[in-house]
């Protein structure tokens, strides 16, 4: 049964404070997971090292994991991991106190194990809500054990040290907050306002960006920077077009123009096929999902979709384009030979040349290039 401060069955991998592994898990794999999450916030080496250190003796901040609507992808890319150290790692270095997926419990035993771990640990607690909320008809959409998801989710956040939305459902409303949006499904920010909800947005979520953030809470007693949506900007400062492997191509004017084409076995660009990287503001590209390299939509050759934006991911439809805000200056590159027979993206920048032939990009490019930051952000929002 799983009541608060009891390991997760089959879980229960790894003794920190001797380091040794149970089921294979070295002091070198902690040390370097804990670094990798560390890094990723742009902790310096200094404050790494503490985190490592503070994890090693067996530090665990308490972790209250909400489900309301969701799928679970986000609690299943955490645990569906190409190398399982990774969750048993996470799973080791937090007290998961409550988690309906993962507990073997059910009905009044989880229900004590989630009162005994807020009392326990009142005002220290991380709160991670995974799902939207429902507000429609009071909340009627999503109950456990007899109340409202609303209800809950007030009632946990209310004496939590640090709320986190993990996925883009808990974020601001991911897939169950689309149109016509029956429930009133929104995300944990909205429902609760007045509090400080970091947001992880992404369908799902990478798991590293998590453990940072409940790394730096539990050692350090702080959040990271978040941005105008809550976002933490390590992870959420940059578009995935600025650090996509296949931005050479973009500069260059070479696209897929069609799924299977050449140009698409060859690894070129999707933005014309709708990819949605140049507004999309997330570290996909940087930290690879279940720790397999290339394991993203782009690196599988699909165009991003956009799930980290709330006026994106789920609304625009997948192959529509998006303007490209920050177009890249006209005359950094030498001219290019469009590979498709159309006009260069850079070469329809210089000439501002508009026409039916135009490919999209560069028409994007050329369209934007007069726009202010001002306007970009707004265009971004
Ligand atoms: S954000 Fe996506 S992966 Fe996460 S729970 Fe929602 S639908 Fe599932
Ligand atoms: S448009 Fe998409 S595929 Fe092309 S460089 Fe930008 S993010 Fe990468």
């Amino acid at each position: 049964m799983g009541r608060a401060g009891d390991p997760i069955p089959g879980l229960e991998s790894f003794d920190l404070a001797t380091s040794s592994p149970k089921h294979g898990v070295d002091r070198r794999e902690f040390v370097k997971t804990v670094t990798l999450a560390a890094a990723a916030i742009g902790l310096s080496s200094s404050v790494t090292t503490q985190i490592v250190e503070a994890a090693a003796k067996g530090l665990k901040p308490s972790v209250i994991w909400l489900h309301f609507q969701e799928c679970t992808g986000c609690t299943e890319s955490l645990l569906r991991t190409a190398n399982p150290t990774l969750a048993e790692l996470i799973l080791d270095l937090i007290s998961l106190d409550y988690h309906e997926t993962l507990f073997a419990a059910a009905g009044d035993q989880i229900e004590d194990a989630l009162h005994t771990a807020m009392e326990a640990n009142k005002g220290k607690y991380v709160c991670i809500i995974e799902g939207a909320i429902p507000t429609k008809d009071n909340g009627i959409y999503c109950k456990i054990a007899g109340r409202t998801a609303l209800e809950i989710v007030n009632e946990v956040a209310a004496d939590a040290g640090a709320i986190i939305a993990i996925g883009s459902c808990a974020s601001w409303g991911g897939i169950p907050s689309a149109d016509p949006n029956p429930t009133g499904a929104k995300g944990a920010p909205a429902v609760l306002e007045g509090k400080t909800v970091v947001t992880l947005p992404g369908c799902p979520a990478n798991p590293y960006n998590l453990l940072g953030v409940v790394l730096q809470y539990a050692v350090l007693g702080t959040l990271p920077a978040l941005d105008e949506k809550a976002r933490p900007k390590f992870a959420y400062g940059r578009v995935i077009h600025d650090d996509c492997p296949r931005r050479g191509h973009f500069d260059a004017g070479r696209f897929v123009q069609q799924f299977g084409d050449e140009a698409h076995r060859a690894g070129y660009c999707l933005y014309k096929m709708g990819c949605k990287g140049p507004a999309t503001h997330a570290n996909c590209s940087l930290l690879s999902f279940g720790e397999v390299p290339g394991s993203w939509p782009i690196g599988v050759g699909h165009p991003c979709f956009g799930c980290t934006e709330q006026k994106l991911g789920f609304r625009v439809a997948l192959h529509d384009t998006v303007d490209i805000v920050r177009p890249t200056p006209p005359d950094t590159y030498p001219p290019i030979k469009a590979d498709q027979g159309n006009v260069g993206a850079i070469a329809t920048g210089l000439a501002g040349v508009v026409g039916g032939a135009l490919v999209g990009a560069g028409y994007m490019a050329s369209k934007k290039l007069g726009d202010s930051d001002e306007s970009d952000k707004k265009k971004e929002e």
